[in-house]
C-alpha cells in the first residue's frame, strides 16, 4: 500500500510531502524524508513487542493498568501531569481536562526548551508569519542560536533557504542568509554571512542591534565583551533595513543560553521595531512533532502556554512555581503521569530524585528510561503513524496526521478518555 502527502511528525516543520510504503503491516520504504524523519517512520511503523500494558514491570491489560493508573491520580494530593509534546492535539486536549478534575499541574515539553518564547510572546505580542510566507516573500533569513542542519534537517530546503517562491523566482540566489550563534556549526555552510557572538551574550548583541535600527550611536569600544564588532552589527542592521521581508528563526540557542527569556524578549522587540518600516516576522524553531500543539490547545483550554495548575479550581501559570523541574526539585509533587516524553532521561538530577520517590505513570509508544521505572506503564499507538490526529507546525499552522498502519495498542486519546472515566468514578 502506498502513501502520498503523509505528515511527518518527528520534527516541528511537520514536512506534509512524504510518500510511505506499506507492507505485511509494517513501514518498508519512505520518501522525501531526511535522515531523523526516515528513522522516525521506520522506527515506529515496526510491530512492537511490548505489553499495553505493565504494572510494576508485570504485563497486565489495558484495563488492569487503567484501574490502577486511576487509583494512583485519585489518591494523589498533588499530582504533576508532563510531556505531550509528541502527541495530538486531541489527547492534549483530555489531558488537560484530567489534570483539572485532579486539581494538579500540568506541563510540558516547552518549560525546558522555547519557553521563554512563550513569555516573549505573552510580554510583547507574537510578530509571526507561517512558513509558506517564509518560501514566498522572504528576502533575508536570520537563523540565532539555531542549527536547523542538523536539528531540523529539511527546514532549509523545503521552507527557506533554496525554496523559489512567489516573490522569490531565483531561490536562493534571492536570499541573503544569516547565521547568529556561538561557533561555527553544520548550517554555517548555508549562511552568506556568519556572526560568531560569545557564549551568553546574546542579549547585548540584540540590544544593541535594536539600537543601531533605531538610529542610535554606539560606540565599538561597548561590544568588546560580545565577541561581534561594530562593523558586524551595522551591516546586519543596513541589511535588516534593506530587505523587503525578514525573518528571525530562534533556537534553542537563544531561548536556553544566560538571560533565557529576557533574550527571546530583545529578539520579539527588535522584530517589533523592525516592523515600522518594513515586514519582519520571528519563528521559534520548535524541536518535539508537536509541541507547538500542546502550547496552543493549552492555551485555548486554560490562558497559558505551559506551567498551569488548578489546584484553586481554576488555571494559574506561573513558570519556576508551576513547571516541572521546579515541582519535582522543591519535592512537591506526589504522582507524576508522563505522556509521550521520557522524563528520567531528560531533566536534571535534581528533578530526577523526586521522580525515584514518587509513584510514575508513563504512557509512551515504545521503552524509555521513564516507562522502565514507571508503576504503571502503557503502550499506545504512535500519533500520525497507527492514529489519526491533528498537529501544529512551528508557525502555529495546524495539519492533519494520517493513520497508515493498523496497531493493537490505543491511541493516547482513546487511553486518556477511559482513564479519565475511571478517575471520575474514584473521585465521585
Ligand atoms: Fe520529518 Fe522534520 Fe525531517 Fe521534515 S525535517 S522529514 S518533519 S524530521
Amino acid at each position: 500500500m502506498q502513501y502520498d502527502h503523509v505528515v511527518c511528525a518527528f520534527c516541528g516543520c511537520l514536512c506534509d510531502d512524504i510518500g510511505v510504503t506499506v507492507e505485511e503491516g509494517q513501514i518498508t520504504q519512505t520518501k522525501n524524508t531526511c535522515v531523523l524523519g526516515k528513522a522516525w517512520f521506520m522506527e515506529h511503523g515496526k510491530p512492537q513487542d511490548l505489553p499495553v500494558a505493565r504494572i510494576n514491570g508485570q504485563p497486565a491489560s489495558l484495563e488492569e493498568g487503567i484501574n490502577a493508573a486511576a487509583e494512583i491520580l485519585a489518591d494523589a494530593h498533588y499530582p504533576m501531569l508532563y510531556g505531550l509534546s509528541s502527541t495530538s492535539c486531541e489527547a492534549q486536549r483530555q489531558v488537560i481536562a484530567l489534570a483539572e478534575i485532579l486539581g494538579g499541574s500540568i506541563d510540558c515539553c516547552t518549560s525546558v526548551c522555547h519557553g521563554p518564547s512563550g513569555m516573549a510572546v505573552q510580554g510583547v505580542g507574537e510578530p509571526t508569519c507561517s512558513l509558506g510566507e517564509v518560501k514566498n516573500r522572504a528576502d533575508l533569513l536570520i537563523y540565532w542560536g539555531s542549527n536547523p542542519a542538523e536539528s531540523h534537517p529539511r527546514h532549509m530546503a523545503h521552507y527557506a533557504v533554496t525554496q523559489k517562491g512567489m516573490f522569490i523566482p531565483n531561490g536562493r540566489k534571492d536570499r541573503t542568509v544569516v547565521m547568529v550563534d556561538v561557533r561555527r556549526s553544520l548550517s554555517a555552510r548555508a549562511a552568506d554571512i556568519v556572526i560568531i557572538i560569545k557564549p551568553g551574550k546574546d542579549y547585548e548583541v540584540l540590544w544593541a542591534l535594536r539600537a543601531l535600527i533605531l538610529g542610535h550611536k554606539i560606540e565599538a569600544d561597548s561590544l568588546a565583551s560580545t565577541g561581534v564588532t561594530l562593523e558586524q552589527l551595522t551591516d546586519l542592521a543596513d541589511r535588516m533595513k534593506k530587505c523587503k521581508f525578514g525573518v528571525i528563526f530562534v533556537g534553542q540557542g537563544l531561548t536556553q543560553s544566560r538571560g533565557k527569556f529576557m533574550n527571546t524578549t530583545a529578539a520579539f522587540l527588535l522584530v517589533r521595531d523592525m516592523n515600522k518600516t518594513n515586514k519582519f516576522a520571528l519563528i521559534p524553531m520548535r524541536g518535539h512533532g508537536n509541541v507547538t500543539g500542546i502550547d496552543n490547545v493549552m492555551a485555548w483550554q486554560t490562558g497559558y502556554p505551559f506551567g498551569v495548575n488548578f489546584s484553586m479550581g481554576y488555571p494559574r501559570f506561573n513558570p519556576g512555581e508551576f513547571t516541572i523541574v521546579d515541582v519535582l526539585s522543591r519535592g512537591e509533587a506526589d504522582a507524576l503521569l508522563s505522556v509521550a516524553s521520557d522524563p528520567v532521561a531528560s531533566l536534571p538530577s535534581t528533578a530526577r530524585r523526586r521522580i525515584n520517590e514518587i509513584p510514575v505513570i508513563a504512557i509512551d509508544t515504545h521503552e524509555s528510561e521513564t516507562t522502565r521505572i514507571a508503576k504503571v506503564a502503557f503502550t499506545t499507538t504512535t500519533a500520525g503513524i497507527g492514529a489519526e490526529g491533528t498537529a501544529y507546525r512551528m508557525d502555529n499552522i495546524p495539519l492533519h496526521l494520517s493513520k497508515v498502519l493498523p496497531s493493537p495498542f490505543p491511541s493516547d486519546e482513546e487511553l486518556f478518555v477511559r482513564l479519565i472515566s475511571r478517575v471520575k468514578e474514584l473521585t465521585s
